[in-house]
C-alpha cells in the first residue's frame, strides 16, 4: 500500500513578517517534498488578520495547503495602556490555546473538515511547528502525541541568544537593564555584542516580556522531546553560530538552517511603486523602509527627510505617521489609521523639492519586488531578517538604521562580520542627523566611493552563497532534506 504523505500543523505568530516565513517554509516542503500543511491563524478583535496576512496564505499551493483562521480573541479587558505590539502576540497566542488545541485534536484524530480550501482530508497531522513566540502550543501538541518542532523566524542568533538567555541570566543578575552589563557578550560562535546591542524588547530584567522570555528559554533548553529547531539562516551567513548550535543541541534534537526563506507569494498587481521603478536607472535608487511596524519619531523623519535630499540620490521611501513613544508601533497594523497624507508630517516642501527624484509611498510597498527591480542599488533597512533575508537573495548592499527587536545584534553582523552594509552613527541624544544619513547614502550609492565599492562586492558574494545554499546539493536543501525524512518517516510508524 503507498505511504500517506506527512501532514504537518504550523502556527506562526501575529504578524505578517512571521507569517511570511512560516508560510515560505510550508511551499517549500509542499512543492518539493509532498508534505501536507494547515496553517493556523491567530488573530484578536483588535486586530484582524490584515490584507497582507490574507496574500500570504492565499499564495500557498492548494490542495495541500490548507488555511484555518481561528476565531479572534478579544482584548476588552485590557487598558490601551496595558500592552504593547510584543506583549499582545503573546497574549494573542496564549488566549487561542484553547482555539489551538481543539484544531489540534481534530487534525489528529479525524483529519479533514478544518479546510477552508479543499473538501478532501488531509492525511493523518504527525507533527506541530510552533513559534517561539508561543512555546505552550508544544506541550498541548505532546499531549495529542505529535511530534514537536519550533520555526525562528528569524536566524541562528536569535535561537543561539533564546538557549542561553538562562545561563546570561546569572550573568545579568546584578544589572536591571542588560545594556548595563560592564563587559561584551561572547557566544558561541557570536561576534562581542554590548549588552545594549541584545534583544531590543528584552532589555529590561524587570519587564513581564523579559521574565516570560527567560521562561521560554528554559523550556527550550531543557525539553528534550523538541525534536528539531528551524531557523532562517543557512550556513554560509551564520556559519560559527550554526556550528556551534549543532555542538550544543547534539543528540536527539536536530539544528536545521533552512533558509533564506524569503516571500515568493507577493501578488502581481501593478504598483506606483514597481512603474516608478521602470523608469528609473539601473542601481540608482535608494529603497527606505522600517519592515511591517516600524516607526519612527517625528525629529527622526525630518532629519531623514532632510537627509535624503542632502544627498542628493534617487529614493524610493515607505512612509509611515511618526511614532514618539513606540519604534515599532504599527506592527500588528494592516495598513493607516484613516488616510495618510505625507505631507501632514514630512517637512514642508520635500515632496515637491524631491518630486521625480523621489518617491514616498505611504505604509506598504511590494518590498520583494522592489528589491528585485534593477533599479534598486541599496537598502536603507531596519535590519528585521525577513529584509535582510530579502536584500541578500536580490545581492543590495544595505545601510543598517536598526530600531527593536534582534535588529540591532543583526545590525552588528551585517556591518562588521559580514561587511554588508553601512551604518550612519546617532547622536548622544540617539537622534541620526542629516548630515551623517546624506553621507551614508552617498558612501554606497556614489560609484566612486570605495566604502559602497567594498560592501557591494561582500554583499555579491553573499547573494552567491544564498543561491549555492538553495541549489540541488546546496547545504538548506539537503537540510529540508533531512527534515522532511524524518516527517515521512513519521508516517511510516
Ligand atoms: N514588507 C513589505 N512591504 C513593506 C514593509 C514590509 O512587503 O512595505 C515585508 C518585507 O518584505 C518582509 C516583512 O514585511 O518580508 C518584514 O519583515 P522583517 O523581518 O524585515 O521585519 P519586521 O516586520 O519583523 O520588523
Amino acid at each position: 500500500m503507498k505511504q500517506a504523505p506527512p501532514h504537518i500543523a504550523i502556527l506562526p505568530s501575529p504578524g505578517v513578517s512571521h507569517q511570511i516565513p512560516f508560510a515560505e517554509l510550508a511551499r517549500r516542503l509542499v512543492l518539493h517534498h509532498g508534505v501536507h500543511v494547515t496553517i493556523i491563524i491567530c488573530s484578536s478583535t483588535d486586530h484582524p488578520p490584515s490584507d497582507a496576512t490574507k496574500a500570504v496564505v492565499e499564495s500557498l499551493p492548494t490542495p495541500h495547503t490548507r488555511t484555518v483562521f481561528l476565531p479572534p480573541v478579544s482584548f476588552d479587558d485590557l487598558l490601551p495602556t496595558d500592552s504593547g505590539p510584543g506583549a499582545k502576540v503573546a497574549l494573542t497566542m496564549s488566549r487561542s490555546l484553547p482555539s489551538i488545541h481543539h484544531v489540534l485534536k481534530s487534525l489528529a484524530s479525524t483529519p479533514a473538515l478544518t479546510s477552508t480550501s479543499t473538501n478532501s482530508s488531509p492525511p493523518p497531522l504527525v507533527a506541530v511547528f510552533a513559534d517561539p513566540f508561543a512555546p505552550d502550543v508544544l506541550d498541548i501538541a505532546k499531549g495529542l502525541d505529535l511530534s514537536t518542532y519550533v520555526f525562528f523566524p528569524s536566524n541562528a542568533m536569535a535561537l543561539s541568544f533564546f538557549l542561553h538567555l538562562p545561563k546570561l541570566d546569572e550573568i545579568a543578575a546584578p544589572y536591571d537593564l542588560l545594556k548595563d552589563l560592564p563587559e561584551p557578550v561572547k557566544l558561541p560562535g557570536w561576534p562581542p555584542l554590548r549588552g545594549g546591542d541584545l534583544f531590543g524588547s528584552i532589555q529590561d530584567r524587570r519587564s513581564n516580556t523579559y521574565k516570560r522570555s527567560v521562561q521560554t528559554s528554559k523550556w527550550f533548553v531543557s525539553d528534550e522531546g523538541i525534536k528539531g529547531f528551524v531557523v532562517n539562516s543557512f550556513m554560509d551567513v551564520e556559519s560559527e553560530v550554526i556550528k556551534a548550535l549543532q555542538e550544543k543541541k547534539a543528540g536527539e534534537t536536530v539544528i536545521y538552517p533552512v533558509g533564506p526563506l524569503v516571500q515568493t507569494g507577493q501578488n502581481h498587481e501593478v504598483s506606483e511603486c514597481l512603474t516608478w521603478l521602470d523608469n528609473q536607472p539601473r542601481g540608482s535608487v535608494l529603497y527606505v523602509s522600517f519592515g511591517s511596524g516600524g516607526t519612527l519619531s517625528s525629529d527622526q523623519i525630518t532629519e531623514l527627510a532632510f537627509g535624503l535630499e542632502m544627498s542628493g540620490q534617487r529614493f524610493l521611501w515607505v512612509v509611515r505617521r511618526p511614532n514618539n513613544e513606540s519604534a515599532n508601533a504599527e506592527y500588528l497594523n494592516s495598513g493607516p489609521k484613516g488616510p495618510l497624507e505625507a505631507s501632514d508630517f514630512l517637512p514642508n516642501g520635500f515632496l515637491k523639492r524631491t518630486k521625480g527624484r523621489g518617491l514616498a509611498v505611504p505604509f506598504w510597498a511590494p518590498q520583494a519586488k522592489v528589491l528585485g527591480h534593477g533599479s534598486t542599488g541599496g537598502f536603507l533597512s531596519h535590519c528585521g531578517w525577513n529584509s535582510t533575508l530579502e536584500s541578500i537573495v536580490c545581492g543590495v548592499p544595505l545601510i543598517a538604521w536598526p530600531l527593536y527587536a534582534e535588529q540591532k545584534m543583526n545590525a552588528v553582523v551585517l556591518v562588521e562580520s559580514l561587511k554588508v552594509a553601512l551604518r550612519p552613527k546617532a547622536g548622544e541624544d540617539g537622534l541620526i542627523r542629516r548630515e551623517e544619513i546624506a553621507e551614508v547614502i552617498k558612501a554606497l550609492m556614489e560609484d566612486t566611493s570605495e566604502e559602497g565599492r567594498i560592501v557591494r562586492n561582500h554583499m555579491k558574494d553573499l547573494k552567491d552563497s544564498a543561491t549555492k545554499a538553495l541549489s540541488a546539493d546546496g547545504s538548506s536543501t539537503r537540510a529540508l532534506f533531512e527534515l522532511a525524512s524524518t516527517l515521512k518517516s513519521m508516517t511510516a510508524n
